[in-house]
Formats: structure tokens, sequence, C-alpha cells
């Protein structure tokens, strides 16, 4: 059987997958990192109305053309003006309002002179400068005008995008429902955080990497269990699960022992078979299947083929079906400053962290079996099949975490 490459694998996945369409509202709260189902349009200026950028008099700019220290132009003060109230008043010529920063602009003022530029008066002001036409005037609609289509949907939006539906004054947005992903560990030895740690038995890393690079990744986890090396119970998980997830995915029971289990598990449900095997390391016994149109991913129990496979395989996936361009892979290159002297046959991946153009590998094994040395790791170094190691001052190319 054809061992596929890791982007043989993942095409073929991704034909099976689909851009989920159902659309929700949410509050704008909750809207950072989703994305937008609908175009949005002004339903109104913002500004909503002509105001003041400083603190000052509105004044007509003709009035106060010749205005300076020596020369200062009396005016008689109408009234003030503060942010959030309007004024009655209108100016006309002789006449000023005391206005300030973020209040409407009265009728018949054309400009803003500052207070610095004044004598502060109250009941007469003098003003010691010009200021033009429209000079310090913030015009109605400068921001955006009603009408105008503010923002595209299929965009993701961020915190900056909330605040413009906020200043639309919405107080919700409909977005996409984002992809739900169902995550069972399977294996006898397998137990829980809070468990006893009895013979034989380690505690379940899995289902914590996964969800938790799972939920912040933006995808709902609707099912987070554990389960013993039990096929007929296995498949009677995926049962369940299936039902509210768009994708499951399984650790563990994939190999060639007596108790990979989740070959039989797909032959009960039964689930259609896609592959199995992928030509990497870690990770290369993964299996994947269809179950009533849902992708059914079973990843190795190993926890750093777990980890990468997430990343490798299912990112992907998730990306089209979130229609979120961010979650698709991005590679850099980067010079290695570490040596890694082992061989590959199929396409290795090497935890590292990169900064600035560069790429080190922790100390501790890169072995698919442990977790610890990837803390603080961001990147998988990609050695092609073939590879005969990787030295100091290489160039290479990494997979961004
Ligand atoms: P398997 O893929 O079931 O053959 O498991 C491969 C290795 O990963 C074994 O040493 C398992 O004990 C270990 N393993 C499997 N599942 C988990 C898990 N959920 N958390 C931590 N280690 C696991
Ligand atoms: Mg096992």
């Amino acid at each position: 059987m054809e061992v596929l490459t890791i982007e043989k694998a993942v095409n073929l996945l991704l034909q099976k997958v689909d851009q989920i369409r159902e659309t929700e509202r949410v509050v704008l709260w909750d809207a950072a990192g989703r994305v937008l189902a609908e175009d949005v349009y002004a339903c109104h200026d913002q500004p909503p109305f002509p105001r003041s950028p400083l603190d000052g008099y509105a004044v007509k700019s003709e009035d106060i053309q010749n205005a300076s220290k020596e020369n200062p132009v009396r005016l008689t003060v109408l009234g003030e003006v503060d942010a959030g109230h309007v004024c009655g008043h209108t100016v006309s010529s002789g006449t000023g309002v005391r206005i300030m920063t973020g209040a409407p602009i009265p009728e018949g003022a054309d400009c803003v002179i500052r207070q610095e530029d004044t004598d502060y008066g109250e009941d007469m002001v003098e003003i010691y400068k010009a200021v033009g036409s429209y000079e310090n005037y913030c015009f109605a609609g400068e921001d955006y005008k009603a009408g105008t289509k503010i923002m595209a949907k299929d965009i993701r939006l961020g915190a900056v995008e909330a605040g413009v539906l906020a200043s639309l004054g919405l107080q919700d947005v409909s977005v996409y429902r984002r992809p739900r992903a169902a995550v069972i560990t399977t294996g006898d030895e397998i137990i829980l955080p809070g468990e006893p740690l009895e013979g034989g038995k380690i505690y379940d890393s899995n289902l914590y990497t996964l969800v938790t690079r799972l939920t912040s990744l933006g995808i709902e986890v609707t099912c987070k269990k554990r389960i013993g090396d039990d096929a007929a119970r296995a498949a009677e998980m995926i049962r369940e699960a299936e039902g509210d997830a768009d994708l499951v995915i399984t650790t563990g029971g994939v190999s060639v022992g007596k108790k990979d289990i989740m070959h039989e598990v797909l032959e009960i449900l039964p689930a259609e078979r896609i592959f199995w095997r992928i030509a990497i390391k870690p990770g290369m016994p993964t299996l994947c299947g269809q179950y009533k149109g849902k992708l059914l991913i079973c990843l190795s129990g190993n926890p750093y083929g777990a980890a990468v496979n997430l990343e490798l395989l299912v990112r992907p996936l998730l990306a089209k079906m979130s229609g979120r361009k961010d979650l698709e892979l991005q590679r850099v290159k980067a010079i290695s400053e570490s040596a890694f002297p082992k061989k590959s046959m199929a396409t290795r991946y090497v935890r590292a962290r990169y900064a600035d153009g560069k790429v080190r590998i922790p100390d501790g094994s890169n072995d698919s079996g442990i977790l610890s040395s990837m803390c603080g790791c961001n990147c998988l170094i990609e050695l092609p099949a073939g590879t005969s190691g990787l030295e100091k001052g290489d160039e290479i190319w990494a997979v961004l975490l």
C-alpha cells in the first residue's frame, strides 16, 4: 500500500470538507476571532455631527482673519457647549461659543480657535490668532459616511473591528459558526489527572494538548473523553460524538499491535477508510476515515506525534472549514543554530524555537514519545525525506506553530 506524503494526505482530506456557511449572531464582546458573515453598512455618519477637536471657541473665521497678540479681536461669548450636549446658539459675526473637545460645532461657526490663543474670556473673549475656514473643524462623516460599506463579509474580526462595529451602535453581529471537533483518547494505560497513578498507567497528556490547542485556535470542542482499548466502546463513543461535531479526532491504537483497535473501530462503525500511514516522522501510522460524511482522524498516541499531526494534518482542514486564512500553515526559511545528526527516511519534523530568522532545537529528545522538550517551541523544522541530517548554519524551512 502506498504511503502518502503529508501534502497528498492533506489534499485528500481537504477534498472532503467544506467551508461552514451556517451563521449565528454573537454579542460584540465575543466577536473577536470570528469570521464575519454579513456585509456591514454604516447607518449614520461617524461622527454624526461636525465636532471640535480641541478646547476653545467656535467662531467665524472671517471675523478673526486679522487677529494677533498685538491686535486682538474681541468677540461676544454666546454660551458654552460641552461634549455630549447640543448648543442652541447660532454664531453670527462678532460672536463665538465656548466649546470643548468632542462637542458639536454650533451653526454659523466654521472653525475653532484653541483656548491657548485667547484670553479665556467668559462673556467677551480676546482672540490672538487667525485660523482659516474649517480649521480645527472635524466634519460629520469624516470617519465614515452613512451608507458606506464598512466591512465586507468573510473578514476575521479583531479588537479594532469590534470597536468599529460598536461605533455603528451595533450590539451583535452575524458570524459563521465555528468548526466543532470531538476529541477522544484511547488506551488502557491512560488515566486522567486526578486519578491515582497505579502500576502501568500514565496520565493522559494528548487530551489536554489537543483540546487546548483546538480551543486556542478558535475551534469549539464538543466532546473530550478518554476510553480504554475497547473497539466496541470506541465505536459507540464516536457515534455519539459525531452528532455534535464536524470532525472527530482520536489518539492511540493506530499502529500494528494487538491493541491497536482503531482499524477495527472503522469496521464496526462502519467508516470508509481514506488512508492509513503518512510518510512523516512523527505520526507515521495516522489513520483517516469518513463516517456519516464526517472526517475521523485517528492520530498516533505518541504525544509528540499527536501534537505534530494536529498541526500538519488537521489545521489546514480547520482553516478551510472556518474560512480562516490565518489558520493555514505558514512556512519560513531560517538558519539552524543547532545540529540534528539523525538521517530522515521520511519527512521529519523537529521541534524548535524560531526567532529573527534563526531556529534553535531545544536540549532533550525529539522522539515521538517525548512531549516536555516541546515546551516553549514555536515551530517545526521540516527535514525532507532522504536528508542525512542537519548541521549548524544550514538553511531550513520551518512550519510556524
Ligand atoms: P499507541 O498509539 O496507542 O500505540 O500509543 C503510543 C504511545 O503513546 C504509548 O506509549 C502510549 O502509552 C502513549 N500514549 C497513548 N495515548 C496517550 C495519551 N492520551 N497521553 C499520553 N500518552 C499516550
Ligand atoms: Mg495504545
